[in-house]
């Protein structure tokens, strides 16, 4: 069976790391995280000290640029890919509220975007990918041969994000907060001058507010069987 390139883009916090991972195990392809990266990338500004009363340094990162390393390994238990900082594991610390907050400002510069999107490109060469993000199938991979646009209502994605950071322990954030923090990833995804969010005209849509995830599975791997058995 031809091997091809899955791009699934949408909003923050509406499942599509969820559905891109549970399909790349289903029809074994390898799956990358693209927001990850750019989650990674924020934690090392953190810990280099180069965000100054929220303000981020950016000639400081530039500087530091190409002695950034990110990447997947498997995690043995889990089968799916833990991020790597450097050589370490930063897999949960990439989640937290505090990245979150800042990673849509670092998301935003060109130069990072472009050393995320040439290190993305490369993992997808051979195909047999499933990349989830927000400019998969306009930027990094224009010629995808699947395409899914993924929405949900604001406060049904701030619910399924909250309870997942009380599952891991979390006991601080308020549903507010996650909200509002959604919102404002949303409206700098969507206003950032360099590859905004935004459906691919070849993209199909689909809303799962009102899904539940082997709904939404059923749903994908019908349409990977259309294009692959076609
Ligand atoms: O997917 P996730 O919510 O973890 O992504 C975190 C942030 O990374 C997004 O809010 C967005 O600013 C950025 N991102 C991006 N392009 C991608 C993936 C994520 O700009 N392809």
């Amino acid at each position: 069976m031809k091997k091809i390139v899955i791009a699934i883009d949408g909003f923050s916090s509406n499942g599509k790391s969820t559905m891109a991972k549970s399909l790349a195990k289903e029809i074994g392809y390898i799956y990358i995280d693209s927001g990850a990266m750019y989650r990674a990338i924020t934690l090392y500004c953190i810990k280099q000290g180069l965000f100054n009363d929220g303000k981020l340094n950016e000639k400081g990162l530039q500087d530091r640029i190409n002695d950034i390393k990110v990447e997947f390994q498997i995690n043995k238990s889990s089968g799916t890919p833990d991020t790597y900082l450097n050589g370490e594991n930063v897999e949960s610390q990439i989640r937290n509220m505090e990245v979150s907050s800042k990673v849509s400002a670092v998301s935003a510069i060109p130069f990072v975007r472009h050393a995320m999107v040439a290190l993305q490109q490369e993992m997808g060469e051979k195909k047999g990918i499933v990349m989830d993000g927000r400019d998969i199938g306009t930027v990094v991979f224009p010629d995808a041969e699947l395409k899914i646009f993924v929405t949900a209502e604001a406060e049904i994605r701030a619910q399924r994000r909250f309870d997942e950071l009380r599952s891991k322990g979390d006991t601080k954030t308020t549903f507010e907060e996650v909200l509002e923090n959604l919102k404002s990833r949303d409206h700098m995804d969507q206003t950032r001058a360099e590859s905004p969010l935004v459906k691919a005209d070849d993209a199909i849509l689909l809303d799962n507010s009102y899904m539940t995830i082997d709904e939404q599975m059923q749903w994908l791997v019908e349409k990977f069987k259309q294009i692959t058995t076609n």
